[in-house]
């Protein structure tokens, strides 16, 4: 595993409960990732607006967890690598 973001990444409380952007618009999602750099939370590349993806480019923040209940895996965007996620990392997760 050549990922350093995602082993050094700190527990975050999410912003939102929902897509922040689509929340805002409107829009519609079908699963949320968590920016584990500020708490956006944002939705997945099968959702019609991808807002995780676009925060990361507008941002560069590097890794987001899946924001689902009971999935635990984290994302790297840098290194396009995927991991378990650090259990620290979970603790604001819903159950
Ligand atoms: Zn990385
Ligand atoms: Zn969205
Ligand atoms: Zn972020």
């Amino acid at each position: 595993m050549t990922c350093e973001h995602i082993k050094h990444a700190h527990p975050v409380a999410p912003r939102a409960s929902g897509c922040e952007e689509c929340l805002k618009s409107g829009g519609t999602w079908v699963h949320l990732r968590l920016c584990l750099e500020c708490g956006h939370v944002g939705c997945c590349d099968s959702s019609p607006n991808r807002h995780a993806t676009r925060h990361h480019h507008e941002t560069r923040h590097p890794v987001v967890v899946s924001f689902e209940p009971g999935e635990r895996w984290a994302w790297c965007y840098v290194d396009e690598e995927g991991a378990a996620a650090p259990k620290e990392a979970l603790k604001f997760m819903r159950e």
